[in-house]
């Protein structure tokens, strides 16, 4: 190594030991001081300082089983040795990177085991690095081949913050961003506010999740996406469905769509893609629509990014799919989560703040009730997580739903880790049976003296 790349790299180790302090400083400086307050007001604050598999340290040397999986983008565990020397190998091969003006191994190797792996004739991907990015790719897709405006999406539904993504997600919060175009938001699994609204043949299309994560795990209504896939082609609009979260193994099958019996126009993907190390998403259709909106010398590069599949995301992504593929994990998380499944209702049967349970695969819900003296669900939800994170369990409510607690460990969870969190889960909601307004106006004052702490001059 030459005197600057070791140099550079003693930097890296330097500031991976920086003292938390100085962490938390920088943080609210130059990032985001109100989120580092949000999780200390909380109680949600921690330190972690390096992660094997499904556990994380923190500075303190406590491990914690990690059930949220960077929203479903660490389906590995962190650090997999496999993704690892696959990124390895590539930087070790002295690859060109993001070179563009020509054709490039990875991402063209990645392409194929993917349009290899996908349903029906989506064969045709097109790589960035975020989830927002291929949905909106997929929007524009939608725009090219059909020429018309509109964007039909579920309430509820998350597909991203970019300026199209944001368009179709169904957070009245995002009010603050508009005017984003012509868009008509549905209630989740109502087929008829979908036909009412294709009937009117202006819309590019419609975009949905297989099922909703974020909005709180809310399964599709049996038959629902295939009368929306048969509705999308009588009235010439594309169907969308982003897997962003559901797709690779996630919930038992390659991808959610399988379970329906669905294939839809474009299919989206990120998170898991990226093996827990790399940020890579993709867009994927099939080759008469990619025809017809890029299918000229002219119009081939009209949507196009630098970061397109640069070859250190392609070797994540390809070691991440052989993972995959390998250990067979798509029917080992069907296989656990009928197990987390069992446990879950078992653990939570009959509570009275416990509203429902469901979910698929290793990605569940757990849907909090208001308690009879009128304790907010969303309230109770994250008075649970914090008690499952003293517990040694990360967890997190959904970002559009919450009183809704994820699990969403990596795909290579051991069933004693699952056993693990539904005993923590049970004895949080024993205390919380008993004790439950008395533990949130003690939550409640905590806040209050934290908050006044921290004003006081
Ligand atoms: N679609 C779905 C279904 C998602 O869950 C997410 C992220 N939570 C996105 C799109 C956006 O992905 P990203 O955060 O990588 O932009």
């Amino acid at each position: 190594m030459t005197d600057l790349a070791t140099r550079t790299a003693a930097l890296i180790r330097e500031h991976l030991a920086a003292p938390h302090e100085r962490v938390h400083a920088q943080t609210s400086a130059h990032l985001n001081g109100k989120f580092v307050e949000s999780l200390h007001l909380l109680g949600y604050l921690r330190d972690f300082v390096s992660a094997q598999g499904i556990e994380l340290v923190d500075a303190r040397g406590r491990t914690y089983l990690d059930f949220l999986a960077g929203y479903g983008s660490v389906p590995l565990g962190h650090n997999h040795p496999a993704v690892a020397a696959a990124v390895k190998a590539a930087i070790d091969a002295a690859v060109p990177h993001f070179i563009l003006m020509a054709p490039e191994a990875l991402p063209a190797a990645l392409a194929a085991r993917i349009a290899a792996l996908a349903p029906g004739e989506l064969s045709m991907s097109f790589f960035m690095s975020s989830g927002s990015e291929a949905v909106d790719g997929a929007l524009k897709l939608a725009r090219a081949v059909t020429r018309r405006p509109r964007f039909v999406a579920a309430q509820r539904g998350y597909h991203g913050s970019t300026f199209g993504a944001m368009a179709v997600t169904g957070d009245p919060r995002l009010e603050i961003f508009e005017p984003f175009g012509p868009r008509t938001l549905v209630p989740w699994g109502d087929v008829g506010a979908i036909e009412a609204a294709l009937k009117k043949r202006d819309v590019a299309a419609v975009i949905l999740e297989p099922i909703q994560a974020e909005g709180g795990v809310n399964l599709p209504p049996p038959g629902y996406l295939r009368e929306v896939a048969r509705l999308c082609t009588k009235y010439g609009s594309l169907f969308i469905l982003d897997e962003v979260q559901t797709g690779l193994g996630r919930t038992g099958t390659w991808f959610t769509c399988e379970h329906e019996g669905v294939v839809p126009d474009v299919m989206v993907l990120a998170k898991a893609l990226s093996g827990g190390l790399v940020p890579i998403s993709a867009y994927v259709t099939r080759p008469d629509l990619w025809r017809k909106a890029y299918g000229t010398l002219q119009s081939c590069e009209l949507h196009c990014t630098t970061y397109r599949g640069g070859p250190l995301a392609c070797a994540a992504a390809l070691a991440t799919i052989e993972v995959i593929d390998t250990l067979g994990l798509a029917t080992r998380a069907h296989t656990l989560g009928e197990q987390l499944g069992r446990g879950l209702r078992a653990a939570t049967a009959g509570h009275p703040l416990v509203r429902e349970v469901r979910g698929r695969g290793l990605l569940w819900g757990i849907e909090l009730a208001t308690s009879k003296d009128g304790v907010a669900a969303s309230l109770i939800a994250q008075w649970l997580v914090v008690n499952l994170l003293e517990k040694g369990i990360v967890t997190q409510v959904t970002t559009l739903s919450q009183n809704v607690i994820r699990v969403e460990p990596p795909l290579t969870v051991e069933p004693a880790h699952l056993d693990q969190f539904v005993t923590a889960l049970r004895e949080v909601l024993a205390t919380q049976a008993t004790g439950t307004l008395a533990s949130l106006v003690g939550l409640g004052k905590q806040l209050i003296k934290q908050r006044l702490d921290a004003w006081r001059p």
